[in-house]
């Protein structure tokens, strides 16, 4: 939608197909209905590809700016919430009813309902055989945009039609994978997390040398909230991460101090003055001190707090695609133009958004991708 908005104003004739039977229906279930649209901090170290270089382009020349004016411009409220995140103060169905009338504007159709059969080369152009109810159009045009999206939530309209699409036209891809999902435990672990379900605690999550502190929810799962969301699109099979539940507070330090002052407490009641109690409890048990605070040597409270500010634990695996907000991978940026997203080799034929290899970290950078990635193919196309 984006991208047609921005097409159109170059006078050609610009259709939308889309075999769903609403447009922008991730826009509409994002941020809980609101939508964090951007975020106030996009730059390209937000974002996952194999070339970090590639989105610099589209995100320097349609920025978070850019999409403010718009929203400004169509009248809708918007909040920062946390950490830059932008949200509609009413509903997310704002922004889509804005794209609508941005196409509208410029006089860019939009078919619904429709599949796409088959596209093949036709001249310098391209001919899409589409179906729509019992009806079959072939649909001939000379650039042909591909904004399918990733594979995350099959039950919203998720295919893999851009990617074969790339396949049938000779770009590469890079092999996806499910992010920004709740990671999964093995039954070793498993019992552990269940038990502190529902809780939820302000925490940094590590892996291979990124880290993120946001919240940190315990599932039945497993492990979820903004922190391991953010984490599972750095993490990979085998790979640890590690847990500071309490990356304010020197619990060494502050055990200490309580066992001068109280030295005849549990050690789970002296932790429970920092974390929650039913959490206390568990690093209390994992670390399975002998005798209260006070029987505690200092090299021994270091043994136990590390149990918080170090806890290691061991993914089995994530929720997969069922539950990711987005698709890491996709159609390689080496086979692409950095500046309008058309193929190199394949001239009139453009990808963007999330079937491309750049993965936006959580907090409103997937969109951004969508915007600015679909307003640099938008450009070229009004321009060429
Ligand atoms: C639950 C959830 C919440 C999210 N919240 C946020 C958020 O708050 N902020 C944020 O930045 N990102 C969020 N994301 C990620 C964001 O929604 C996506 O990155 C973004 O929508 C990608 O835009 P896109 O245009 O590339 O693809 P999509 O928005 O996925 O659009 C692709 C379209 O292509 C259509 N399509 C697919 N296959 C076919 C086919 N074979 N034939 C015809 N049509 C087809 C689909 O029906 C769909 O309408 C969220 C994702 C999920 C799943």
């Amino acid at each position: 939608m984006m991208c047609a908005a921005e097409a159109g104003r170059g006078g050609g004739r610009v259709l939308v197909v889309d075999h769903a039977r609403a447009a922008g229906e991730k826009i509409r279930i994002s941020g809980g209905g609101r939508c964090n649209f951007t975020n106030m901090h996009a730059e390209p170290g937000n974002f996952l590809s194999q070339n970090p270089h590639f989105a610099k382009s589209a995100l320097s020349r349609y920025t978070q700016w850019d999409f403010l004016d718009l929203v400004g411009r169509h009248g809708i409220d918007w909040h920062e919430k946390t950490l830059g995140q932008l949200f509609c103060d009413g509903s997310a169905k704002e922004i889509i009813a804005m794209l609508r009338a941005e196409m509208d504007a410029v006089g860019a159709d939009l078919w619904l309902e429709t599949s796409v059969e088959g596209v093949s080369r036709e001249g310098n152009g391209f001919r899409v055989a589409l179906r729509r109810g019992d009806s079959r159009h072939d649909v001939s045009c000379r650039n042909l945009v591909v904004a399918t999206g990733g594979k995350s939530i099959p039950k919203m309209g998720a295919t893999g039609l851009g990617y074969a699409l790339a396949e049938q036209f000779g770009l590469p891809l890079v092999p996806t994978r499910a992010a920004l999902v709740p990671l999964t435990f093995s039954d070793a672990t498993l019992p552990r997390l269940k038990a502190l379900a529902g809780l939820s605690v302000d925490a940094t999550v590590e892996t291979a040398g990124t880290r993120f502190r946001e919240g940190l929810l315990f599932t039945h799962r497993g492990l979820s909230g903004p922190s391991v969301l953010q984490i599972s699109s750095y993490w990979t099979e085998g790979q640890d991460v590690v847990v500071d539940l309490s990356p304010d507070t020197d619990l060494g330090a502050h055990l200490r101090q309580l066992r001068a002052q109280a030295g005849r407490q549990a050690v789970a009641t002296a932790l429970a003055s920092v974390l929650p109690k039913r959490l206390a409890q568990d690093v209390a048990d994992r670390a399975a001190p002998r005798g209260n605070l006070a029987d505690q040597s200092d090299a021994e409270i270091d043994r136990i707090t590390a149990h918080a500010h170090a806890w290691c634990l061991r993914p089995a695996g994530t929720e997969g695609y069922r539950t990711a907000e987005v698709t890491l991978g996709g159609v390689d940026t080496a086979a692409l133009s950095s500046r309008t997203m058309e193929a190199r080799d394949v001239r009139g034929l453009y990808f963007i958004g999330e079937v491309v290899d750049v993965t936006g970290w959580l907090g409103g950078f997937n969109f951004q991708w969508a915007w600015s990635s679909g307003w640099a193919a938008g450009q070229a196309i009004a321009a060429g």
